[in-house]
C-alpha cells in the first residue's frame, strides 16, 4: 500500500504545483515528469530488492521516453514533481526529501570519481530552478529555493534562497500574499544576481570616491548637463581638465530688456556661479550685438546715431542686470569691435569654398553656402531638404540655396558701414559670435548657451561657419533656456505680449524676479503672472521671517535647561549640502535646490517650535545660517538681512513710511503702553496695520514687518 500511497502523493504534487494540470488522465498520459518518477519508483523498489539488470533497463527506458535520467539507486521522497523535465539528471547517491520540485535541466550530480556518497542530499520542500546544478555530497536544507542556472557547490541551510554562479545565499525573496498569508517565493524572471549587486555597490562606491577626489582636487563633481546637440543629459567633462570656456549669446541693444532677457541672464549667471563653486576655473563671455537692422531702425526713429542707441541701451542693460544680481561676464565684447576678425574668417570661408560673393552695385555681399556643410541641421535636428521645402517665397534669387545666410552685407543708403575686401558693408548677425568666441575663448569651447529661440537659425549657422572655418567641434555642450509664456503663449517682442524688467521692478523687489526665475528648471517654460510673482514674494518673506526667528533665538534665548530631540534636525542638516549639490549637479536643477531650501526652512521652524535650549541647539542654528548663506550665494538669493528685506519692501509696496517713521511710532506705542494708555497703543498698531505694517511684540522689543 505504501507504494501506491507514494504514487498518489506524487500525483497530488502535480496538481499542487502545476496550474496547467487539469485531470488525472491528462497527467497520467502526458506528464513526462510523472512518467519518470513512476518508473523510478518501480526501478528503485526492484533495485532495493536486489534484482539485477531490470532496474537499469527500466531507468534507461524512462530516459528514452522522458529525457529524464534518474539512477535507480537515488532516494526520492513522496510528493516529488519534475516540471517539464527534459535534461534532468539525478545521480546514484542523490537523496531527495518530501515535496520537492525540480525544473528542466537540473543536475544533482557528483564532482569526483571517488566511490561512496558523491551526490547531494536535498531536504523537504526544496525547489530547484531550471538549469541549476547541485554538485557534490553537499546538503541542501529544508524549504530551500535555488534560482535558475545557479551552480551550488556548498551546503545550504534551511529556508535559504540561493542564486548565481557559484550559488550564493541571499535573503532577497519575493513576498507574495496568498490566501493563507505571506509566502516567500523566488522570482525566476528577475533573478537577483549577487555578483552584479556587489559590482553595482562597488561602482557606486568608486563613483562617490571619484567625486570626493575631484572635489578635493578642485575639479568639481559629477555635473550633468542636458546637451541640445545630443538631446541627452550628459556627464560634464570639460575639453581641458578643470577649465571651462563658456559663451552665451547676449542681447541686441536697441531697447529695454524684457523678462525673457532676465531669465536668460539669470540662468547663465547661476550656471557660471555653480560651476565655479564646483571648483572649475570658468571663463565666461557674453556679447552685445551692437550692429543690426533693429538698431539702425531705432536710430532713424529717434533721430540719433546708431552708436548713441547702442550706448544708451547697454547702460540700461547694466542698470537692470545689476539690480537682478547678474554678475558681469569676464569679457563682454561688442560685435563692432571685431570687424577685422570677422573679415578674416569670411575671407577664409570663401577660400575654402564655403562662402560666395554676390555683387550689389559697387559693393558685394557674402553668403555661406549651406550645401557645402553636410552636417547643417545637426543641432536643431532639421533636415536641410525639408527646410528648403518650407523656405519662404521672398527668397533672394541670387542665392545658391534659399537657406544660405549672409556673412557680410553690402552697404545700403544711410546705413553704417565698414571697409572690407567686398567694399563698404557690415557683418551679418551670426558671424559675430563665431569671431568673438574664437578670439576670447578659442576654437573649441565647452559650453555655448542661449535662449531656445536661438537654436535655429542662429546657433545652427554659428556651428556651420565655425566648424567649416576651423575644422573642429565648435562647442561641446549646447545649453538652452526655455521661454517665458503669458497665457501659455511664448512671450516675445514680436508678439507684443512682453513686460520689460523695469516695469516689473517698479512693483517687485529684484530678488522676487530672480527667485521667480530660478524656481523653475531652466529648460522648462515659465508661465508669467502676477500670482506667480506674488508667490515668489511670499516665499522670500517666509525665508526672511525664519532668519529673523533664528536671529532672535541666537541673541535672546536663555538656557532654560530644556533638552529637545536634536538628532532628526541634525541629520537633516548633515545631509543638506549633499542634497543641494545633487540637485544642482543634475542639470542645474535650481527648482529642486530651492525646494530643498524650503524644506530646511520647515525643519528649522519645527525645531524652533520645540523651544530648544542650550549650546548644542545654538550650534545647530548657526550651522543652519551658514548653510543658507553658502547655498544662497550660489543662487545669489537670500543675501540680505530680514531688516533690509522689510525696508526695501516699503519702497516696492509704495508704503508712505520710512523705517525711521515706523521706529518713532513703535517708540510712541512703547511709552503709551508703559503709561497703561492701551487705547493709544492700540490705535498706533491699527494705524500702522492700515498702511501695511505689522508689529510683532517680542520679549524685549517690538519688531515690524511689511504685510505680504
Ligand atoms: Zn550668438
Amino acid at each position: 500500500m505504501g507504494f501506491l500511497k507514494t504514487i498518489k502523493k506524487d500525483l497530488d504534487a502535480v496538481f499542487e504545483r502545476d496550474p496547467a494540470a487539469k485531470n488525472i488522465l491528462q497527467v497520467i498520459f502526458t506528464y513526462p515528469g510523472f512518467h519518470a518518477i513512476l518508473i523510478h519508483r518501480i526501478s528503485h523498489a526492484l533495485y532495493t530488492a536486489g534484482i539485477p539488470l531490470i532496474p537499469w533497463i527500466l531507468s534507461t527506458l524512462a530516459r528514452f521516453l522522458t529525457g529524464i535520467e534518474i539512477h535507480p539507486a537515488a532516494k526520492i521522497g513522496e510528493g516529488f514533481f519534475i516540471d517539464h523535465g527534459m535534461g534532468v539528471v539525478i545521480g546514484e547517491t542523490a537523496e531527495i526529501g518530501k515535496n520537492c520540485l525540480l525544473y528542466q535541466e537540473v543536475t544533482l550530480g557528483g564532482t569526483g570519481k571517488e566511490k561512496g556518497k558523491r551526490h547531494p542530499t536535498l531536504g523537504d520542500n526544496v525547489v530547484v530552478g531550471a538549469g541549476a546544478k547541485i554538485l557534490g555530497p553537499i546538503k541542501i536544507g529544508n524549504h530551500v529555493k535555488i534560482g535558475a542556472n545557479s551552480v551550488v557547490l556548498k551546503s545550504v541551510p534551511d529556508h535559504s534562497v540561493v542564486v548565481g554562479v557559484p550559488g550564493k545565499i541571499i535573503k532577497k525573496k519575493v513576498m507574495r500574499i496568498v490566501q493563507e498569508g505571506i509566502e516567500e517565493t523566488l522570482d525566476h524572471v528577475r533573478l537577483p544576481d549577487p555578483v552584479e549587486e556587489e559590482l553595482h555597490e562597488l561602482r557606486e562606491y568608486i563613483s562617490r570616491l571619484e567625486n570626493r577626489i575631484e572635489k578635493l582636487e578642485g575639479k568639481g563633481g559629477k555635473v550633468k548637463i542636458f546637451n541640445t546637440m545630443t538631446g541627452k543629459k550628459e556627464e560634464f567633462i570639460p575639453v581641458r581638465t578643470g577649465k571651462i570656456r563658456m559663451y552665451a549669446c547676449g542681447v541686441t541693444v536697441y531697447d529695454y530688456c524684457h523678462i525673457g532677457h532676465a531669465r536668460n541672464a539669470v540662468v547663465f549667471d547661476v550656471i557660471r556661479r555653480y560651476l565655479k563653486y564646483r571648483g572649475f576655473d570658468v571663463k565666461y563671455v557674453r556679447n552685445f550685438t551692437d550692429i543690426d537692422d533693429k538698431i539702425i531702425k531705432r536710430a532713424n526713429e529717434e533721430g540719433i546715431t546708431w552708436d548713441r542707441v547702442v550706448k544708451k541701451y547697454i547702460e540700461e542693460y547694466y542698470h537692470d542686470m545689476d539690480r537682478l544680481g547678474v554678475e558681469r561676464a569676464d569679457v563682454e565684447p561688442k560685435a563692432t569691435e571685431h570687424i577685422n576678425e570677422m573679415i578674416e574668417i569670411i575671407k577664409a570661408l570663401i577660400e575654402k569654398g564655403y562662402a560666395y560673393e554676390i555683387p550689389e552695385g559697387e559693393n558685394k555681399s557674402v553668403y555661406f553656402s549651406v550645401e557645402r556643410f553636410p552636417e547643417y541641421g545637426k543641432l536643431s535636428k532639421k533636415d536641410p531638404k525639408e527646410l528648403l521645402a518650407g523656405a519662404r517665397i521672398e527668397v533672394d534669387e541670387r542665392k545658391k540655396n534659399p537657406m544660405d545666410f549672409a556673412l557680410w552685407k553690402a552697404s545700403k543708403e544711410g546705413e553704417p558701414w565698414w571697409n572690407s575686401p567686398w567694399g563698404k558693408g557690415r557683418p551679418g548677425w551670426h558671424i559675430e559670435c563665431t569671431a568673438m568666441v574664437i578670439k576670447h575663448l578659442g576654437e573649441s569651447i565647452d559650453i555655448h548657451g542661449g535662449g531656445a529661440d536661438l537654436i535655429f537659425p542662429h546657433h545652427e549657422n554659428e556651428i556651420a561657419q565655425s566648424e567649416a572655418y576651423t575644422g573642429k567641434v565648435f562647442a561641446k555642450y549646447w545649453v538652452h533656456n526655455g521661454f517665458i509664456t503669458i497665457d501659455k503663449e511664448k512671450m516675445s517682442k514680436s508678439l507684443g505680449n512682453f513686460f520689460t524688467i523695469r516695469e516689473i521692478l517698479d512693483r517687485y523687489d529684484p530678488e522676487v524676479i530672480r527667485f521667480f526665475i530660478l524656481s523653475t528648471h531652466y529648460r522648462s517654460p515659465i508661465e508669467f503672472s502676477k500670482e506667480q510673482l506674488h508667490d515668489a514674494e511670499s516665499s522670500l518673506d517666509r525665508y526672511y521671517s525664519t532668519i529673523s526667528r533664528i536671529d532672535d533665538f541666537l541673541t535672546h534665548a536663555t538656557d532654560t535647561g530644556k533638552k529637545v530631540e536634536i538628532s532628526q534636525f541634525n541629520d537633516f542638516l548633515d545631509r543638506f549640502i549633499e542634497r543641494f549639490e545633487e540637485a544642482m549637479d543634475d542639470d542645474f536643477n535650481t527648482a529642486l535646490a530651492i525646494g530643498h531650501i524650503f524644506e530646511l526652512l520647515k525643519e528649522v521652524n519645527r525645531f524652533l517650535d520645540l523651544k530648544p535650549s542650550g549650546e548644542e541647539a545654538k550650534k545647530l542654528l548657526i550651522m543652519t545660517k551658514e548653510i543658507f548663506n553658502t547655498t544662497g550665494k550660489i543662487l545669489n538669493l537670500f543675501q540680505r538681512t530680514p531688516e533690509q528685506w522689510n525696508i526695501d519692501l516699503l519702497r516696492y509696496k509704495k508704503i508712505p513710511l520710512t523705517e525711521l517713521d515706523i521706529r518713532k511710532k513703535i517708540e510712541e506705542r512703547r511709552i503709551a503702553r508703559q503709561n497703561k494708555d492701551w487705547t493709544r497703543a492700540d490705535s498706533i498698531r491699527k494705524e500702522l496695520e492700515e498702511k501695511g505694517i505689522i508689529l510683532e511684540d517680542k520679549k524685549d522689543k517690538t519688531d515690524w514687518k511689511v504685510k505680504i
